[in-house]
């Protein structure tokens, strides 16, 4: 886990020459002793890199310049273990790029009352130190999480954990490659969006294919290859006897894994990481890709529906951000609602793409019509989506900038079997109630497609829309409709003043 992907988080040490060799050499100790103890918080998902103190402008603009090069640096922490005057930070804090925490702490928990001495005192200054440094953060306008506490305390290695998986959702984001097969649904205005600033403000890179282009990678899957992966649906699912082999449709599940194949060796073959497809726009398939499409969704490709590349981009980050986590995270729609007053839910599902991570139980591999698209019967996966917390987010192209809106919600067990609907869904109850949720989503001009997330939440998210200068909105269990309207007001001020002219 610690080695995920390679990255890793810097601790930087603020200080300054005037306490002396052996001040400094305490000051070095204690706080390779707070870096250590991050590096080894479970709740912090990557390597903690201990950095020498500082101790001087021209060491803290090098670092600060050094962070910004090496791809490695995901993020920086900055403490103050003593008083680092921070007109020496002007030029780093200037020139940094990464994102940035600002933690505030001390080497001891406990203030020794007995022996405590000025030398203790001089030592152990962070209470101001990083009020210095907090002043010239806000003065230079320097985004940053601040988190306070002593590093023993769980609360602390679990917000300091949270900033680190927004810092890997952001690093991912920068350098994700998306494939896009077909253009958007004809006419849906939600699913747009301007691709030239969503790679200026996330960096993602979102280009068009034709749907043929898949086609080609699709009919030239070998056989062979079809046996190896038809062998594995059949270990890994319950698979309808009709697809099974010696079935009647086995040829459409062949067909399905061909499209696994074809899709997964298209997306390796460009670096992509995500991709959308159009059921407008499939050109030689003889399927709408459902099963397929699940199962790279499961291996961690973002994914969105009519062309939604912006979801798509979303659900790739998300499912960053939350790697090794409990609880899965998919692409998700809202569909239909259970308005019974005092027990609204509402169901969420696609035609047929819902990852397979948030499943209750082993999936059932199916074949069933669709009545949209004008191909044959496609495969898919169905199953119940796992109880338990979780958010929905929805990413909108409002014109001049992007936002994001998250809602806190409880999944359940549906109220009843669904029978009749062969297709993956999770059943959900909105907080902090289905009528303030849904309104201030419709106020919001939130989207219908969202990713659903089991692993992360509304901290992970709030730390990534900071790093980028997006807008956020959490619908959660204190939302009333009053405070929300005001919320989107200011924000609409506040981000337009925000970005300049
Ligand atoms: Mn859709």
């Amino acid at each position: 886990m610690k080695s995920l992907n390679g990255r890793e988080i810097w601790f930087l040490t603020g200080s300054q020459g005037l306490y002396g060799e052996d001040t400094l050499r305490q000051v070095a100790e204690q706080s390779r002793q707070i870096a250590q103890a991050l590096n080894d918080a479970e709740a912090v998902p990557f390597r903690v890199e201990w950095k020498p103190v500082l101790t001087d402008a021209d060491a803290i603009r090098r670092v600060c310049l050094e962070a910004n090069a090496d791809d490695a640096c995901i993020g920086v922490i900055a403490w103050m273990h003593t008083f680092s005057p921070a007109k020496m930070w002007i030029a780093g804090l200037d020139a940094l790029r990464t994102p940035l925490l600002h933690l505030h702490t001390q080497a001891n928990m406990a203030l020794p009352w007995d022996s405590i001495d000025m030398d203790f005192m001089n030592l152990n200054q962070a209470a101001h130190g990083d009020r210095e440094f907090g002043y010239i953060q806000s003065r230079l306008g320097v985004p940053r999480k601040t988190v306070a506490g002593h590093v023993g305390d769980p609360s602390v290695a679990a917000r300091i954990g949270a900033w680190a998986r927004a810092a890997a959702g952001r690093a991912e984001v920068g350098s994700l490659r998306l494939a896009r097969f077909g253009d958007n649904m004809r006419d849906v205005a939600v699913t747009e969006g301007d691709k030239v600033e969503a790679q200026r403000r996330f960096g993602v890179s979102v280009n068009t294919y034709g749907v043929n282009d898949l086609v080609a990678a699709v009919d030239a899957a070998s056989d062979a290859e079809v046996d190896v992966l038809v062998g594995e649906y059949e270990d890994v699912y319950k698979v309808a006897p009709e697809l099974r082999s010696g079935g009647e449709r086995h040829d459409s599940l062949r067909y399905a894994a061909r499209i696994e194949l074809g899709l997964r060796g298209f997306l390796e073959a460009g670096r992509f990481g995500a991709f959308t497809t159009n059921f407008e726009d499939l050109g030689g398939l003889r399927q709408l890709p459902g099963l397929a499409v699940q199962r790279l969704m499961a291996d961690g490709y973002g994914f969105g529906g009519e062309g939604d590349w912006k979801t798509s981009v979303l659900l790739r980050t998300l499912k960053t951000m939350s790697a090794g986590l409990p609880g899965g995270t998919s692409f998700m729609e809202d569909y239909t609602y259970h308005l019974n007053p005092g027990q609204e839910l509402i169901l969420g599902a696609h035609m047929l793409e819902v990852c397979p991570t948030i499943a209750s139980g082993t999936p059932s591999c199916e074949i069933h019509p669709l009545s949209i698209g004008g191909r044959e019967d496609p495969v898919r996966l169905v199953f119940d989506a796992e109880p338990g917390p979780a958010v929905v987010v929805g990413l909108a192209d409002m014109g001049e900038r992007f936002r994001l809106v998250a809602n806190e919600i409880d999944v359940v067990e549906p109220a009843a079997p669904l029978p009749n609907l062969p297709v993956a869904r999770a059943v959900w109850r909105p907080r902090p109630d289905l009528r303030t949720s849904a309104e201030a989503w419709l106020t919001a001009g939130a989207p219908h497609h969202t990713v659903l997330s089991a692993a992360i939440g509304a901290e992970e998210l709030t730390d990534f829309a900071d790093m980028l200068g997006v807008e956020l909105l959490v619908i959660d269990a204190d939302t009333t409709s009053r405070q929300f309207a005001k919320e989107l007001r200011w924000n609409q001020a506040y981000y337009r003043l925000a970005q300049g002219f």
